[in-house]
């Protein structure tokens, strides 16, 4: 079944057009600084050559427009018409405690997204828009929203709950809800594949490390803890989220600094994390290659990051009662054998060990182990394909099929 998967941001659409039953990309892209003067739009053919154009694009629906336009053009055959596109899956960030599964969009479900916009203010409001200017182009076929939170509704009270007064769970839902899980599902699933071990029986820890990150503890298949919380600016120190904090410091900056709150919300989500720490950059390779250089901020806000791993990783095999394997994924975790090696040294007291020329020698896009035969935790690199999840979850629902396509 051909699916077109949407993820929204602010100013950008991003697609992609997958083939669910043959798990393949047929085409992706991206439409950047939407109602900017000039607008940049992006086309990666999985078989042709890309291409990049620049126009005004005024919105969410012209840039979907653009994006129909070009998959409808006769010359790249992607589809003679829209209805060739038998669904489209929406990527949601924030489901709030309502959403525990994919969902068939009607209004309901948009009042629901909508209801959950204080919880994800960056997210949420542009994923609504992008529901909204899909269903205008494409106001015949089902649409779908895939929650980055539902994958984490299995982690217990115990895990989701904060040392605040009940009375603001229940009236707020102030909680933990976890994010990326789309990436955690698909990465742990990939590891059951290749492992003998019953899924029941199972427990991976998953390292999604990006721009955003986030580690997740896995128990028979379900999520029981991870490092993201209310909203993903928690956990992990990130590309320029601050991760967690003494609730404390905030108080105190606001009185030192005489900061408003919405000038606390932009430092803490995007001038804090490796950027704010480094003073230098947010991406991992501009660090690695400034740290190389000599410079101190930048190593330093490296080896934060990489302490973070650690004390994660060790915390939840402490929750797992050991593991079976540790899996990194995502732009620093595929790529990156130095974080690996870094967030994971010196834990052979605890049965991890990394083989640093299997470490070195993996090949992009490949699942590849990285452990030596000893350790008594594997460790893998494994590719994500999030979108890959949201197109099956959108054709399962459009289709009404109960099969699902990962044990
Ligand atoms: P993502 O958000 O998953 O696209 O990941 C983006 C992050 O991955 C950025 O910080 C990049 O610098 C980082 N990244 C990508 N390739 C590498 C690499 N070869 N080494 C280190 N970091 C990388």
């Amino acid at each position: 079944m051909l699916v077109l998967v949407i993820n929204c941001g602010s100013s950008s659409v991003k697609y992609n057009l997958i083939e669910t039953e043959q798990e393949s990309e047929v085409c992706r892209g991206i439409v950047e600084r939407i109602g900017a003067v000039t607008s940049i739009i992006k086309h990666e053919p999985a078989n042709d050559t890309k291409t990049k154009l620049t126009k005004f694009v005024a919105n969410h629906s012209d840039a979907l427009q653009e994006i129909m336009n070009y998959l409808l053009d006769e010359s790249n055959e992607f589809i003679k018409s829209p209805d060739d596109i038998k669904a489209v899956g929406h990527r949601v960030v924030h489901g709030g405690e309502m959403f525990k599964d994919s969902v068939l969009i009607d209004d309901v479900v948009k009042d629901a997204i909508e209801q959950a916009f204080d919880l994800a203010p960056l997210h949420n409001p542009p994923n609504l828009k992008g529901i909204q200017a899909a269903e205008e182009r494409l106001p015949n076929i089902p649409h779908v929203a895939v929650f980055d939170t539902a994958f984490h509704h299995s982690l217990p009270p115990h895990a989701y709950l904060y040392g605040i007064p009940n009375r603001l769970y229940r009236r707020h839902k102030i909680r933990r809800y976890g994010f990326h899980g789309t990436s955690h599902y698909y990465v742990s699933r990939q590891f059951y594949k290749l492992t003998d071990i019953p899924k029941n029986d199972t427990k991976v820890i998953t390292c999604h490390l990006g721009n955003g990150a986030s580690i997740a503890a896995i128990r028979g298949g379900d999520s029981v803890d991870t490092s993201m919380g209310f909203t993903p600016l928690s956990g992990m120190v990130m590309g320029t989220r601050s991760g967690d904090l003494d609730p404390s410091i905030l108080f105190y900056i606001i009185e030192k600094e005489e900061l408003q709150l919405n000038s606390l919300h932009s430092m803490l989500n995007r001038h804090s994390g490796l950027l704010g720490l480094s003073g230098y950059a947010s991406d991992m390779r501009d660090l690695i290659s400034e740290a190389n250089n000599g410079d101190r901020r930048c190593q330093q806000a490296i080896d934060v990051f990489c302490y973070n791993i650690k004390k994660y990783v060790g915390s939840y095999m402490a929750t797992l009662n050991g593991c079976d394997a540790i899996l990194f994924t995502a732009g620093i975790g595929e790529n990156s054998a130095y974080i690996r090696a870094k967030g994971l040294e010196n834990l052979e007291g605890i049965g991890i060990e990394l083989d640093k020329e299997r470490n070195e020698n993996v090949k992009p896009g490949e699942i590849t182990k990285i452990s030596t035969d000893s350790s008594s935790t594997e460790i893998y690199v494994v590719p994500t394909n999030e979108e890959l999840v949201i197109a099956i979850d959108a054709a399962k629902i459009a289709s009404a099929s109960n099969q699902s396509p990962w044990v």
